[in-house]
């Protein structure tokens, strides 16, 4: 392994060269993209958020990665762009990149919207946003602060057409293979090439990565999370170094995997002593959380509600309120208690 201005030089155990490019996806939050070349495939592995410098960065970064190849590595010499999953910080780089390549773009089918409808599923999840944020119980100037950024997003990206989705080519692309992960995203993949995985945003190192409801997009949710982190184990026993979308390279996949169940096993344990007496999910997210501003708040409230989500879905808590709401036709504050 070689680093040259940041970017960071893999090799797999069949000879495949890897580039990992770092971006700025937003003030305070690095991304990378992975530039792969293996035998006539020169494929890249996400692309960025397009905001800010980002764009700048990932050309540069292919630049870099043609003089350490010795070889000609263009923009335009790409076959392929992988998509690990549809958030902004991984796609967002699609508009600029594809108006420049004729590379074939694919994702998994259930991300497969985020790209090609994006303005469409903003409009449509902001309203599910707001009903829900109503029942977790975040007042209206707060609620309007939240949405307002929401709202701000769809600034960030227009809708590029995809070209395949995983299951048309059966999980495989020459040598890289995909796994089904949904959780952190609906139709999250995870990209395995000989010995070398990518796993985007499926297993970080310096943080867990982040839940949301389930009931605010379908295939998300803590309990397919921690499934999917099960499947993986055994899809990908053998594999030396992970390669994820924001932080350090992960050697020991088994203990970071291992780390992230025991940490939601925790919170789930917070989660059901707090309900001891009835509360809102808001006022779950400020006791693990403390208060937080703007998105933070939303990521908070988020990923709280994710964890109560699990346990409502399996039994253990239950909606003290639930009369109170099958009278009114309103979205109420909803409270949960432990059962
Ligand atoms: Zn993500
Ligand atoms: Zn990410």
């Amino acid at each position: 392994m070689k680093s040259v201005n940041d970017l960071q030089v893999f090799e797999s155990s069949a000879g495949a060269k890897v580039y990992q490019i770092p971006m700025d996806a937003f003030p305070g939050l690095k991304t990378f993209a992975y530039l792969v070349i293996h035998q006539n495939l020169t494929v890249l592995i996400d692309t960025g958020s397009g905001y800010g410098e980002s764009n700048q960065q990932l050309i540069q970064g292919i630049q870099t990665a043609e003089n350490l190849s010795g070889q000609r590595v263009r923009l335009e010499d790409i076959t392929h762009i992988l998509i690990t999953h549809g958030h902004i910080d991984h796609i967002g780089g699609l508009v600029e990149v594809t108006s420049r390549t004729s590379a074939l773009v694919g994702v998994h089918e259930l991300d497969r919207r985020n790209i090609t409808n994006y303005e469409e599923r903003r409009g449509y999840i902001l309203r599910r946003l707001e009903h829900y944020l109503i029942e977790a119980g975040v007042e209206s100037e707060r609620r309007e602060y939240i949405l307002g950024l929401y709202r701000f997003m769809k600034q960030l990206f227009q809708s590029v057409p995809v070209d395949f989705v995983y299951s048309d080519i059966n999980m495989q692309l020459g040598d890289f293979k995909f796994l089904h992960v949904p959780g952190h995203c609906a139709g999250h993949v995870v990209i395995r090439l000989h010995d070398l995985l990518f796993c985007g945003d499926h297993i970080l190192t310096d943080i867990t990565p982040h839940q949301a409801p389930e009931e605010l997009t379908p295939w998300t949710g803590l309990g397919h999370y921690l499934q999917s982190l099960d499947r993986l184990e055994s899809w990908a026993p053998d594999v030396k170094l992970t390669l994820s979308g924001h932080n350090k390279v992960i050697e020991d996949l088994t203990h970071r995997t291992n780390e992230i169940k025991q940490m939601h096993k925790e919170r789930l344990e917070l989660v059901m002593d707090f309900f001891e007496s009835p509360n809102t999910i808001f006022a779950l997210s400020e006791d693990l959380f403390g208060s937080a501003d703007g998105y933070d708040a939303l990521l908070a409230i988020e990923e709280a509600g994710a964890h109560v989500e699990y346990l409502y879905q399996r039994g253990k808590l239950s909606l003290e309120n639930y009369e109170e709401m099958e009278n009114s036709f309103e979205p109420i504050p909803l409270n949960y208690k432990r059962q």
